[in-house]
């Protein structure tokens, strides 16, 4: 496993790590969860993301158990939550966003779900239009002076927002967000290299980034409809499944990945490999958090970096043409 550091920070996190979107508590309980966090162990990763909406806090829970039964030294690993959409079903106007109290509230919650002292990365899972930045910036700031969050970061907020908050900060001594946890995949490249190209240069931001495999799309899984148990078959995902496979934009971006198929074939590694490795190559990625809701996946995952060296430039022209 080769670490990379969370932008200009200090932090090593391990290229590839780990999180609990869908999976948690859905698919994947705390046994199962305790024993995926072993492999991910034994293969030198170090983080694990999760997010108080997450199952509504259960996926917190799940996370929590399966952690503690595996006993790993506190200062070995790393975790997260994040902040905004709450865990309550539906959440009150106190119970969301990220008003100071929120903020607040949502980390003292998360360390309980948990069992954790503090949290490592503490993430605002979006932007909030009805909160001043300076007060999110306060509220993140005072939680990392209590020693209660480590590293705080931003959510798919706008390279503008993301920039007004390190402006607030540094002009205020306050401590400046230290990543951003964006969408990039084979097919989801806009927001990460352009949008982002002034946050990453000026500010040094890292990035956690999230659905390397675009939720399985990247797979092939989907290419011959949707399989059994995946998922975009899954209750409460309907939404997924009409953007990833039913509509015209999720079959348009499902044909791209049929024409991406036979270049892994060339190489003779699985496209998931393939796709996962190609995040690996830029340099702004700090970790790609991968996503499984079997141990095979896990595994198959986790050798994505040993398919980097096979991404010559002419293979990675051919993707970018596609
Ligand atoms: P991926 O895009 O990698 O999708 C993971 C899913 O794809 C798995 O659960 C599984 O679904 C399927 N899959 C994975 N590997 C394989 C394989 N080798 N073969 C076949 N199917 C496979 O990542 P996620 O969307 O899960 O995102 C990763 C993490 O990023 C999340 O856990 C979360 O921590 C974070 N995230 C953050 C967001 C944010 O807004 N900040 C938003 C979304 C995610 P199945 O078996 O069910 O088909």
């Amino acid at each position: 496993m080769e670490y990379r550091n969370l932008g200009a920070s200090g932090l090593k996190l391990s290229q590839l790590s780990f999180g609990s979107w869908v999976t948690f508590n859905k698919q994947v309980d705390a046994t199962l969860a305790q024993r995926m966090f072993g492999t991910c162990f034994d293969a030198g990763v170090n983080f694990f993301d999760n997010a108080e909406a997450y199952e509504a806090g259960e996926s917190e829970i799940v996370m929590g158990k399966a952690l503690k039964a595996l006993a790993r030294p506190r200062d070995s690993y790393c975790v997260s939550s994040k902040v905004f959409f709450g865990a309550a079903r539906p959440p009150l106007p106190t119970q969301m966003g990220l008003s100071r109290k929120h903020v607040t509230e949502a980390c003292h919650q998360a360390l309980k779900r948990l069992q954790v002292d503090y949290l490592d990365l503490y993430f605002c899972h979006r932007a909030d239009p009805d909160t001043p930045i300076a007060e999110t910036v306060w509220a993140m700031h005072n939680l990392v002076t209590q020693g209660k969050i480590l590293y705080w970061g931003t959510s798919e907020w706008t390279a503008q927002q993301i920039m007004d908050a390190c402006d607030f900060a540094l002009a205020n001594h306050l401590t400046p967000p230290s990543m951003e946890q964006p969408q990039y995949n084979l097919l989801d490249r806009e927001r990460f290299e352009v949008e982002y190209a002034p946050v990453f240069e000026k500010y040094k931001i890292g990035s956690t980034i999230w659905s390397p495999l675009a939720s399985g799309a990247l797979t092939g899984k989907y290419l011959k409809g949707i399989p059994e148990g995946s998922r975009a078959t899954l209750p409460g995902y309907e939404w997924l499944r009409k953007t990833m496979v039913e509509s015209d934009h999720g079959q348009e971006r499902i044909s791209r990945v049929a024409r991406m198929q036979p270049i892994a074939e060339e190489l003779g590694v699985s496209l998931s490999k393939l796709a996962i490795a190609w995040c690996l190559l830029n340099p702004n990625v700090s970790t790609v958090i991968l996503g499984a809701s079997r141990m095979e996946q896990l595994e198959e995952n986790l050798q994505a970096s040993e398919v980097v060296p096979l991404l010559t430039d002419e293979v990675v022209a051919r993707l970018a043409a596609i």
